[in-house]
């Protein structure tokens, strides 16, 4: 039998606001345990939560990105579960009506296109944290995330393999990072994803029972935990047995699944709307503000990039996937008015396997966009060869100065003198009798040793071009 794998996403954004959903405690990263949980978070007798208005703004302009419809009068719900990290007893969230509904997204798989149905992204509150270690055999708690603000964006079941469903995710991560709306730093945990994965025989149209996978953090993580969980559903199926609804914990040290509670129904969440919180009512004026914020996107800058810039898809997607680095790109290009080409070239190798290499970031980049331009001013003038240049790159990296102070400092000014060239060949061509000779009858790949002898007895600065032009004159027969 055939299997089709159904997959959908629900996704938690951190959203970026200095401070929580419902109080003014500030939602900074990794501060002393319990010094950012305030009166309202948690949950002293007779506080009253007080919405936060940037976390209706960066909802609405995530809706208005992915061309949703956006409800101008949306609901707080409380959800009731108990867990030691949530001091009131529920979470404030959105149920029947979220303040995002119907968006879509296009992702791209081996050069195919596909839209990606988005049912909903709703505003929420994140919990507490409860920590395991250094407590010796007890749980401690950490109140400061309590009462965060979280965008969870839920998508229809439309994706058909892991692959689909991390080009989905890896699509929603660059666009909230593009509309700054969620810092996207997965290992903080500002961006968490739950996978919803079942299978059923191709051809069936109703949907399989499906299990939720927690836990994942990770693009590759996402990836391997679904792999996993579609081949353990149609083992278990082909042997007989039945997929239970139920949500399971992803092991990423031993890549699989396993149970962690039976999954929970609506009605055993009691959501009911909270008394303590009025209707969000947004007004025209409020959407139309919000979309004159919204930067241009990562569909219509890639598209820019290629028209603009001649560059390929390849090279376009590469400088696109953050702002920063489309940013940087922009600014190396006007400043050297040089080839985009030969820009890009720089940014998506030199710099990227530079930034790979030493964990960094593009704003971390010790080469700035103007020293970029600079190098690459001294290569188009001929001071420095495109070989060395590489070397003025590294050493520009290490701190070191730009270009031109790098080049004098190091001594890597390019030979361009005929006269000084020429010295250095006829001696090489008079050291080389035996080759000469061989290459005159015919050998002709012997022209490459005559190129490498002189690039060696000149530390790889003379000029390759005239080099290349003096031997082939002088090894003439
Ligand atoms: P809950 O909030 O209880 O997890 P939802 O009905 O809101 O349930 O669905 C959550 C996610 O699960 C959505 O992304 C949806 O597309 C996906 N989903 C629902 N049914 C299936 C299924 N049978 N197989 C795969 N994904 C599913
Ligand atoms: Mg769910």
């Amino acid at each position: 039998m055939k299997w089709e794998t159904v997959i959908g996403l629900e996704i938690h954004a951190q959203l970026a606001t200095k401070s929580k959903a419902f109080s003014a405690a500030a939602t900074k990263y990794g501060a002393e345990p319990n010094t950012q949980a305030c009166a309202v978070d948690i949950a002293l007798p007779g506080v009253l939560p007080v919405f936060n208005k940037q976390a209706a703004r960066m909802a609405v302009k995530f809706g208005l990105a992915i061309g949703a419809h956006i409800n101008h009068r949306s609901v707080f719900a409380r959800k009731n579960y108990f867990y030691p990290d949530l001091p009131k007893g529920y979470q404030i969230s959105q149920y029947e009506l979220p303040i995002v509904a119907q968006g879509k997204l296009t992702i791209e798989l081996d050069g195919v296109e596909k839209v990606i149905g988005i049912t909903r992204a709703h505003l929420e509150e994140d919990a507490g944290k409860s920590l395991h270690e250094d407590f010796h055999g007890m749980t401690g708690i950490d109140l400061n995330r309590a009462g965060t603000p979280l965008l969870e964006i839920v998508s229809e079941p439309d994706m058909r393999s892991a692959k689909e469903a991390v080009a989905y995710l890896k699509k929603i991560h660059e666009l909230v990072r593009y509309l700054e709306i969620c810092d996207g730093n997965m290992q903080e945990g500002s961006f968490r994803c739950d996978a919803n994965v079942s299978v059923r025989p191709l051809g069936e149209t109703k949907l399989g029972t499906r299990a939720e996978l927690k836990n994942i953090n990770s693009f590759r993580f996402v990836e391997k935990a679904i792999d996993y969980e579609i081949e353990r559903q149609i083992d278990l199926l082909e042997g007989g047995g039945k997929v239970v609804q139920e949500t399971r914990l992803y092991d990423s040290d031993q890549n699989l699944t396993r149970p962690m509670r039976s999954k929970e129904e609506a009605n055993d969440y009691r959501y009911f709307p909270d008394p303590d919180l009025p209707p969000l009512v947004l007004d025209a004026a409020f959407i139309k503000d919000v979309e004159r914020t919204l930067p241009e996107l990562p569909a219509a800058k890639r598209a820019r990039f290629i028209k603009d810039y001649g560059l390929s898809a390849y090279d376009a997607g590469v400088l696109t996937a953050t702002r920063e680095m489309a940013d940087y790109y922009e600014q190396a290009v006007k400043a050297a008015g040089a080839d985009p080409k030969i820009v890009a070239n720089w940014v998506t190798g030199e710099l990227s396997s530079c930034l790979n290499r030493d964990n960094k970031e593009i704003g971390q980049s010790p080469v700035s966009a103007a020293m970029l331009a600079g190098l690459l001013a001294r290569i188009a003038d001929n001071t420095v060869s495109g070989k060395l240049a590489k070397e003025v790159f590294e050493v520009m990296w290490q701190g070191l100065g730009d270009a031109d102070a790098v080049i004098d400092k190091k001594g890597l000014k390019q030979i361009t003198d005929g006269a000084a060239i020429e010295k250095v060949v006829d001696a090489i061509i008079a050291q080389s009798p035996k080759q000469l000779e061989q290459y005159r009858a015919g050998k002709e790949t012997l022209f490459g040793f005559f190129v490498g002898q002189v690039m060696k007895a000149t530390q790889g600065k003379a000029n390759p071009a005239q080099v290349n032009e003096l031997l082939k004159k002088k090894l003439a027969p």
